[in-house]
């Protein structure tokens, strides 16, 4: 039995519309991210400034915004209780980067609210991490004693169904996280009303991505159910 087969056709239907999903989303982001950051916030405001004003409206003066190397590597660290923006964020005064800043904020405001789901993903994160690890372990090993242990699969699928659980939890993170930073990007009037438009696509578009990948996980995941009970046979 081949586990992993690049030419199974079952494989190719099972990945391809995931992977055309990725391609799309990637597009959309890369269209939404690159016109928005020419696009100059009214308020001549920093990503990093605006991420400060929110998170000092929450009484988070304590979490640093701090500047990190690559593109759109902006995120917040819960283990660290930091935010890290790109240096394209943090320095740009553009609807873009405000937009990135204020969701990143809204992870902070989410720990701080201990939001349950963010929660539940912050404790996901050491087995998802364990579970992507042990997955390509196992991609190989099964892969070279495939005849002999056919049983691999089942634990593939198991740790497959760990990083899909993540990516699911995942998805409504981000969906709240730009929720709670456009409300108070309006409500802190650091957007105006016809800026409202230009951030909620940057962020869409961003959201898209982690739909894409859920849409990947799963359908994986379905294929190796798949390759799992045609073993049993
Ligand atoms: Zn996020």
């Amino acid at each position: 039995m081949m586990l992993w087969n690049l030419f199974d056709p079952l494989w190719l239907a099972f990945a391809v519309p995931g992977l055309l999903l990725g391609i799309w989303a990637q597009i959309k982001l890369h269209h939404a991210y690159g016109k928005y950051s020419r696009v100059a916030v009214e308020s001549g405001m920093t990503g990093a400034e605006a991420a400060r004003r929110i998170l000092n409206d929450a009484d988070l003066n304590n979490v640093p915004v701090e500047e990190v190397g690559g593109h759109l590597s902006d995120h917040y660290d819960p283990t660290k209780r930091a935010l890290f923006l790109s240096s394209e964020n943090f320095h740009g005064r553009t609807v873009a980067a405000v937009g990135v800043a204020a969701h990143e904020s809204g992870h902070a405001l989410q720990h701080q609210a201990a939001y349950g789901l963010f929660n539940a993903r912050m404790a996901l994160v050491p087995m998802t991490q364990f579970a992507s690890m042990a997955y390509m372990g196992i991609f190989f090993a099964g892969f070279i004693f495939r005849s002999a242990f056919p049983t691999f699969i089942w634990i593939a699928v198991g740790l497959f169904a760990v990083m899909t659980l993540f990516q699911l939890v995942t998805l409504p993170v981000e969906y709240d996280a730009s929720r709670r930073a456009k409300v108070q990007l309006f409500r802190l009037g650091l957007v105006r009303e016809d800026e409202r438009a230009g951030v909620s696509k940057v962020l869409d578009a961003a959201a898209l991505t982690y739909v894409a990948a859920l849409v990947s996980s799963v359908l994986q995941l379905l294929y190796l159910l798949t390759l799992a009970r045609d073993s049993r046979r």
